[in-house]
């Protein structure tokens, strides 16, 4: 199968309010290009260095989403182009994606990471933490950042009722979130985007309420 076939293929079965993300990590800008060719225009990269390689060479109307687990001495080197950081999950971090964005004049959206899967090893954070955050003086003064959602990973099972499970509390923090009095006190939380679902649990998700999937493998093959 091609990349482009893939991405129709994919492209049909999502509703249109789903947004897709072609998780491009660890593959050649040649098959981006491929992709890019059949009209796809969002990337997300896990890695910021393999990142900015891949936004030198590629397009300028690519937008580019950072997926993965961020540093924060790494965040100047995509502070002037990247287009969404999902894997937000601190106010450390936060306070220096605000910064670099500050030195671009940009402001840059962001995904705070929720931790829903049973594993230990899976980054974010609990609602209350979340909530905690996003009621912060730090955080009200942010003026380079906007907060436009949540991102979760499911565990990594074959047991579907436990990833719908997951996703479902997932679902239930965002609208939460959504309906909280948090969104009148603040100007940089505009909860619009759930990102939830990868290649093997992505038409679970939008069951649960995503309105974002990554999705790599399916387009791209296998890592
Ligand atoms: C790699 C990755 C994906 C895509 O995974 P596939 O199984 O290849 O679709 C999605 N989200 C995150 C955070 C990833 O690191």
């Amino acid at each position: 199968m091609s990349i482009q076939q893939n991405l129709i293929d994919i492209k049909e079965g999502l509703p249109e309010h789903v947004t897709l993300v072609a998780v491009s990590k660890t593959k050649p800008v040649s098959d981006l290009q491929e992709a890019y060719n059949a009209g796809q225009r969002i990337f997300g990269e896990n890695k910021i260095q393999e990142m900015t390689e891949k936004w030198q060479l590629l397009p300028k109307d690519i937008q580019w989403h950072m997926i993965g687990h961020v540093q924060s001495n790494k965040v100047k080197y995509m502070a002037p182009f990247v287009s969404l950081v999902h894997g937000v999950d601190s106010l450390k971090l936060l306070t220096e994606i605000n910064r670099q964005a500050k030195r671009y004049r940009r402001v840059i959206d962001c995904l705070l990471q929720i931790h829903i899967a049973e594993e230990e090893t899976k980054f974010g954070i609990n609602e209350q933490e979340l909530n905690d955050l996003i009621s912060s003086e730090e955080f009200k003064q942010m003026e380079n950042i906007k907060i436009k959602g949540l991102m979760g990973m499911a565990t990594f099972t074959d047991d579907e009722t436990q990833i719908s499970k997951e996703f479902t509390h997932l679902k239930t923090i965002f609208d939460r979130l959504k309906g909280s009095e948090f969104l009148k006190q603040t100007l940089n939380l505009k909860p619009e985007t759930l990102s939830m679902g990868m290649s093997g649990d992505y038409k679970i998700a939008i069951n649960c309420g995503s309105n974002m999937v990554r999705i790599g493998s399916s387009i791209f093959g296998s890592r």
